[in-house]
């Protein structure tokens, strides 16, 4: 079971997250992986922003909401016999995520490695408040650092799992745990290389610490636990009348979320297709509610289930100046520097006419994308082979999903057809070969607009397949 920020936010949401696993531990073996407190991983990452940056004052700050937030915690979850042991254990952690601020503060420079040994303290700091608790109840449990159990290769700040040498780690530190009874709490988002350096695994990467961890111990399901009833056919946030889906599949799942459904990380599912080992999104708000359930396959096909957004995400267009210069050359060029400067591609558009071409990245890569295009085409763009490279900022990302897409004429025709009714502009056009999936650029300003004019067009909120 994995009970991200919102489900661990507070010591009421803590007693309530320790309750539920209580309560299924009676039943089956079970192993939690905690993320932290919600907003501390912000938190953490602002107060080494402001390391950097020299601002000792804002540091300060910082730390003092830290300490605040899980002193508090610590004194309205424990009986007064465990505070002393979890307050030193508190102490130990703030201390070091404290020492490696001063160093940032020193340096002047945040090195990606120990970013991602600060940052996983705030997951560290929830697990040895979740345990301790787990203990004052009478149910052994020990606070596990992930650091210790998933093996990463040394992409700092987005680490890939080694699985592996994972497994091996899983058996020996967790399955060892759980037959002497003991529950383990293992932390969200954090690993470590082979070597032993710290590691992370993307920002909202507990879901996928998660199922890293469910596939190395052949677990016989997942939970996660959120602040949400489980995937709906849109974010609620955005679309009001967005409804729970029951069931869905792996493939549409890790299309929504790789499409911007924060829901669940977008490398949640890849480490559990092979053993098809069911997912369950649940809201540990309301337990009772069924929520969705993640399979292999649907008893009955529905055409579209369900519409997502991802707002910070960049047009880069590329163009040749004349014909002298083959697009295809270019565009390969391109792309094999994006996949070297680790860079994802979201989506791509191409004419062949005027060989020029488009593609999606998330903002915060863009940076990273940028610098490795115009070094691998230094010279196309020095001699003018290739036009200036564009950057369009103002775009927002829309994808429609559903297994039932294959083949279904006439959809693209009415997305697009209400998009264009609630006047937002698109810009690019992208269907997967998979068919899994319809992906639409739009101006930024209209996106939120465009999910409810499709959502409302394909009529998601009713439950009901596309006719
Ligand atoms: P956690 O902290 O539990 O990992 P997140 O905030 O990462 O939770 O993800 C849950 C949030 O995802 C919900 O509060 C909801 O606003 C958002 N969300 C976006 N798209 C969807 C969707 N299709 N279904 C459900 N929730 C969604
Ligand atoms: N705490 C991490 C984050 O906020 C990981 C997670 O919660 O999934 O990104
Ligand atoms: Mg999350």
């Amino acid at each position: 079971m994995k009970f991200g920020g919102t489900s661990v936010g507070s010591a009421e949401r803590m007693r309530a997250a320790a309750g539920i696993a209580i309560e299924q531990g009676r039943r089956r073996p079970v192993l939690i992986v905690v993320s932290a407190m919600a907003k501390v991983t912000d938190l953490l990452l602002d107060t080494l922003r402001h390391a950097e940056g020299g601002d000792r004052a804002g540091i300060e700050e910082n730390f003092r909401a830290l300490r605040a937030r899980h002193e508090e915690a610590c004194r309205e979850l424990l009986p007064a016999e465990f505070q002393e042991a979890a307050m030193s254990g508190i102490g130990e952690l703030l201390a070091e995520f404290e020492r490696i601020a001063g160093g940032i503060l020193m340096l002047a420079e945040r090195p990606p490695r120990s970013v991602d040994e600060a940052v996983a303290i705030g997951e560290r700091l929830s697990a040895l408040l979740i345990a301790a608790f787990l203990n004052s109840r009478g149910t052994p449990a020990r606070a596990v650092n992930a650091a210790h159990v998933i093996v990463t290769d040394a992409l700092f700040g987005n680490a890939s799992p080694i699985l592996e040498h994972t497994r091996e780690k899983a058996w020996a530190v967790l399955a060892s745990a759980i037959e002497e009874g003991v529950l383990p709490v293992v932390t969200g988002f954090n690993g470590a290389t082979a070597d032993g350096r710290p590691t992370t695994l993307g920002r909202g990467g507990s879901d996928f610490s998660a199922s890293i961890l469910a596939a190395a111990l052949d677990a016989a399901e997942l939970w996660i636990w959120t602040d949400v009833d489980g995937i709906m056919s849109a974010d609620p946030r955005l679309v009001p009348s967005a409804i729970v889906l029951d069931e869905i599949t792996y493939n549409e799942a890790a299309e929504l979320a790789y499409n911007g459904a924060k829901v669940l990380h977008p490398r949640t599912l890849a480490p559990l297709v092979d053993k098809s080992i069911p997912v369950w999104s649940k809201n540990s708000f309301a337990p009772e509610k069924p929520g969705t359930r993640i399979v292999a396959k649907l008893a009955s096909g529905r055409q579209t289930r369900a519409v997502t957004s991802m707002a910070r995400v960049a047009l880069v267009s590329m163009e040749a100046a004349g014909a002298t210069i083959s697009g295809t050359q270019v565009m390969a060029r391109a792309l094999d520097a994006l996949a070297r400067a680790n860079v994802e591609v979201l989506a791509l558009s191409s004419s062949s006419y005027r060989q020029n071409f488009c593609f999606l990245v998330r903002g915060e890569e863009l940076r990273a994308a940028m610098e490795s295009l115009e070094s691998a085409l230094a010279l196309e763009l020095a001699h003018e082979y290739l036009k200036p490279l564009e950057v369009d900022e103002n775009v927002g990302l829309l994808a429609v999903v559903g297994e039932g897409m294959r083949g279904t004429p006439g959809l693209a025709g009415r997305i697009f057809t209400a998009i264009s009714q609630a006047s937002v502009n698109i810009i690019a056009i992208a269907q997967g070969s998979s068919e899994l999936t319809i992906a639409i650029v739009v101006r930024r300003d209209g996106l939120e607009k465009a999910v409810r004019a499709v959502h409302e067009e394909l009529h998601l909120g009713n439950g009901a397949s596309v006719s």
